[in-house]
């Protein structure tokens, strides 16, 4: 027997493809992708516009399949954690985030990550796989219904690439992922709305950054090549010089500016002089500055820096007239907090 096709992998382009082999004609992808995609809708039989004679044809080759929530952590701050199993067996986790007036969602696009940044959890699992498009979509998807469930009065409107993973190392089920996001008749998400995170792979950053489709943020975490390598091992294949470099020319929209991530770690990349050599290294890019304070995880050498040295390096970025914003890393109660998000087994 063939394993059926799980629908919300396909393009569509490719769903149209699909049709075209049944016999269909390809304007029936339309119709079946706001099932898909607005309805959230995963039974083939209820698909009631659609053909009856097309929806038994469909069934019997494919399929709707979302990840499975195995686990949903709500923390006292509002945010929701789910760990999903995928149909291998392998597991990823997703944050829901609530802000003033709608939420944002943390997304992953692989399971572990081959990057092993030393300050993060998911990095300590190696990688696993890529996820396809339809799991890194089914997160939303699961998400957005558990919104629905709740009648929340707030909806879904951020998303950040920022979970499990280095989206650029997925790029091509990432760009799939994009589009399909971007399409008037499915999740119809703006690229305003998207914002991808980096830890610096620069073959695929130049290519995101032509698409439109999303804004960047960089992983930057030090303010020199030595330390970066340190704590960040893909510093060693690509230099901070190689990175800045292919920034330089990033396009971006007029009074877009590129956003760079930093974790201050206590005692090892958050003095005041540190912060001087990062005001100098961002200084020939439109940037602006996302700090974090650390959050402690088990197993995981580094501790969180006190609100006054917090405070302390974000006056020096100030002072030199650079916009730095202290990101409050929500759910750190539940471990949903950036660089915690980790698989810890669903078997
Ligand atoms: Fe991978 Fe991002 Fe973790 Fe680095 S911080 S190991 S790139 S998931």
């Amino acid at each position: 027997m063939t394993t059926p096709v799980n629908l919300i992998d396909l393009s569509f382009h490719e769903l149209e493809a699909f049709l075209t082999a049944m016999g269909e004609a390809p304007y029936r992808a339309r119709q079946i992708w706001q099932w898909l995609w607005q309805k959230g809708c995963r039974d083939i039989a209820a698909f009631s516009d659609v053909a009856k004679s097309l929806r038994a044809a469909l069934a019997e080759r494919a399929e709707v399949r979302w990840p499975e929530v195995v686990r949903e952590q709500a923390s006292r701050d509002g945010t929701a954690k789910f760990l999903l199993r995928l149909a291998d067996g392998e597991a990823v986790e997703t944050v829901l985030i609530p802000e003033k007036d709608h939420y944002t969602q943390c997304l992953s696009t692989q399971a572990g990550c081959a990057l092993g940044c030393t300050f993060c959890a998911t990095g300590r699992m190696g990688f696993r796989r890529n996820l396809t498009p339809g799991e890194i979509l089914g997160q939303i998807l699961v998400a957005r219904q558990w919104l629905w469930d709740r009648q929340s009065a707030l909806a879904l409107r951020n998303l950040v690439f920022m979970g499990m993973g280095e989206p650029l190392l997925n790029y091509d089920n990432l760009l799939q992922a994009l589009e399909a996001l971007h399409h008037p008749q499915g999740l119809d998400f703006s690229s305003r709305r998207i914002t991808l995170s980096t830890a610096g792979i620069v073959k695929n950053l130049l290519a995101f950054g032509a698409t439109g489709l999303g804004s960047l943020a960089v992983s930057l975490h030090a303010p020199n090549q030595e330390l970066r390598a340190e704590i960040m091992p893909v510093a060693r294949s690509t230099p901070l010089s190689e990175l800045m470099a292919a920034l330089k020319d990033y396009p971006l929209k007029p009074r877009e500016r590129l956003t760079f991530e930093y974790l201050l770690l206590d005692g090892v990349n958050d003095s005041p002089a540190q912060a001087r050599e990062l005001v100098r290294l961002l200084s020939h890019v439109k940037a602006k500055v996302n700090l974090i304070a650390f959050n402690p995880v088990p197993g995981i050498p580094y501790g969180a820096p006190s609100p006054a040295r917090v405070e302390a390096f974000q006056d020096v970025l100030r002072q030199k007239g650079l916009t730095a914003t202290l990101r409050k890393s929500k759910g750190a109660d539940i471990a949903a907090a950036c660089g915690q998000l980790r698989n810890e087994g669903v078997a």
